[in-house]
């Protein structure tokens, strides 16, 4: 008998959300990622939940409407990441008339199934705060609904649930091999240990590394047809007062968002282009941080110019490579191919997609793999309607589980407060086990990141590194400085 019914390689939010579907249905699930969580594609979105406005001027019907009903699962499953934002666009911008704006949003707002979300409205900038930052030549614009989210703790509490659930969740361990007979065996390199393990069936769920897993871990015979596209961000320092996002046309055809991030930083992307060679290697070109200042210098009376760029990162998507001529024109939609191998064990592979449909798309592998277990078949889906851990709570009433943290542990400031339950929603409880007086926080390591905290990530959430921490448990990255983030390093590994 095989050691595990599924293995999953890649622990990314594909990946994550495979596993935690999975393990809920009872299976006995193995995931691998050679990084850590999130380290890939996911931490590197724009970091919205949403059905992508763009997307319907190039007909993508399905994947919006797919997606716009996601958002509305998402707040409910993880109301401490998955926040409604309002996006202001510019109506005096882009080429395309008033008129189509209003009935793309008019579209937009009405294909989602839209409940709890505000719809969309004209706004005046000359009156309404939106306009303030904005130059003069724009006088009104549309404001409409979709939401932010955290992208890598999403993926984190998504393999938190699934080991809650019975899974088996390896990082920093990389599949080097993948033998196919009546089941996978499979070779791992963890840490520069050999290992070694069987399944019955095995996800390829590696994202922008997916064609060269199939390769050069899987060695099958024939490429997978994968498109990769790579997008940039900045980080600037916080550009504008309010809580709103921009969503800015640029001359050539693309948008790009400025989006509020943090409360201290406004987040500027995305770009699209296509990306060859090792994934790992993808870095911001300088002509990309300058295309992103001028799209926004061209609408805010505040310049802002690459040296105010004070993070940035890239990722890359694989796409299903659908023969479209224009990076930002492929597919987002995702595509799952299940070989069932005949003799052999079967093989689920995962294309595209996004942060946004993860959830469906991990329910479709699930009925996809039915065909394989027979356990599953009898199943109906489950992850809609079961929180992510922490999200055990009304969307919109953070505020309520601030004010209980406090009032057990009156020595936390407001915003410390409120960034933990920001991160862990109702696990704050868990992470603050133990603690009765300021003193049981442990050393404080800049901002208000102190030992519990690292202690709690470092038990629960795979956190290994500083990097782990700072750049994907949370971004106090942005706010530590070196010799902080060495301490962290220091504790961790100490
Ligand atoms: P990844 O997150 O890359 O995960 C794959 C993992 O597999 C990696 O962590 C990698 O280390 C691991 N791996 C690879 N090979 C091996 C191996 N041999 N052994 C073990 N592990 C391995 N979507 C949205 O919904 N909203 C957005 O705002 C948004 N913005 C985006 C902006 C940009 C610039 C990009 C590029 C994408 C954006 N997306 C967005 C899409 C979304 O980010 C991706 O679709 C999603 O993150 C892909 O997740 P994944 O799990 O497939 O891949």
């Amino acid at each position: 008998m095989a050691d595990y019914d599924l293995a999953i390689i890649g622990g990314g939010i594909n990946g994550a959300g495979i596993a935690r579907d999975a393990a809920g249905r009872g299976l006995k699930v193995l995931l691998v990622e050679q990084n850590d969580l999130a380290s890939g594609t996911s931490s590197a979105s724009t970091k919205l939940v949403h059905g992508g406005l763009r997307y319907l001027a190039f007909g993508a019907f399905h994947l919006v409407r797919e997606a716009l009903a996601e958002r509305e699962v998402l707040m409910r499953i993880a109301p401490y990441l998955v926040h409604p934002m309002r996006f202001v666009l510019p109506a005096e911008a882009g080429d395309r008339p008033a008129w189509m704006l209003r009935i793309g949003l008019m579209l937009y707002d009405w294909i989602g199934g839209r409940r709890t979300l505000p719809g969309r409205r004209t706004v005046d900038f000359g009156v309404d705060p939106v306009g303030a930052p904005l130059k003069r030549n724009f006088t009104y614009g549309f404001e409409y609904s979709d939401c932010a989210v955290d992208d890598a703790r999403l993926v984190v509490v998504n393999a938190v649930d699934a080991a809650l659930r019975g899974a088996t969740i390896r990082t920093r361990t990389r599949c080097v091999s993948a033998e196919r007979g009546a089941e996978w065996t499979l070779m791992f390199d963890a840490r520069g240990r050999r290992e070694v393990a069987t399944a019955r069936v095995l996800v390829n769920a590696a994202g922008p590394w997916l064609a060269s897993a199939a390769e050069t871990v899987l060695r099958l015979e024939r490429p997978l047809p994968v498109r990769l596209v790579k997008g940039s961000h900045i980080v600037v320092k916080r550009m504008f007062e309010h809580d709103r996002a921009y969503i800015l046309p640029s001359p050539d055809g693309r948008v790009v968002f400025a989006r509020p991030f943090g409360p201290d930083f406004t987040l500027i992307g995305t770009t699209d282009e296509d990306f060859v060679g090792d994934p790992s290697a993808a870095t911001v070109e300088p002509r990309e941080v300058e295309y992103l200042c001028d799209v926004v210098n061209g609408f805010f009376r505040a310049a802002i110019a690459p040296p105010d760029a004070v993070w940035a990162f890239a990722g890359v998507r694989a796409l299903y490579d659908d023969g479209k001529s224009s990076a930002s024109e492929t597919t987002r939609e995702y595509l799952l191919t299940l070989d069932r191998g005949g003799d052999r064990a079967p093989l689920l592979t995962v294309y595209g997609g996004k942060i946004t449909t993860y959830r469906h798309l991990a329910e479709t592998a699930m009925t996809k793999l039915a065909q394989v277990f027979a356990d599953v078949r009898a199943q109906t889906p489950w992850t809609a309607g079961e929180p992510l851990p922490g999200g055990d709570f009304a969307p919109g009433s953070d505020d309520d589980v601030v004010t209980q943290v406090r009032r057990t542990r009156p020595f936390l400031g407001q915003a410390h407060a409120r960034r933990l339950v920001a991160a862990y929603g109702t696990r704050v409880k868990l992470v603050l086990e133990g603690v009765a007086r300021e003193a049981d926080m442990g050393p404080r390591f800049g901002a208000d990141l102190t030992g519990i905290e690292l202690r709690y990530l470092m038990r629960y959430e795979w956190a290994q590194t500083a990097d782990d921490v700072l750049w994907r448990r949370s971004k106090l990255g942005l706010h530590l400085s070196k010799d902080d983030a060495a301490a962290v390093e220091r504790f961790m590994t100490g």
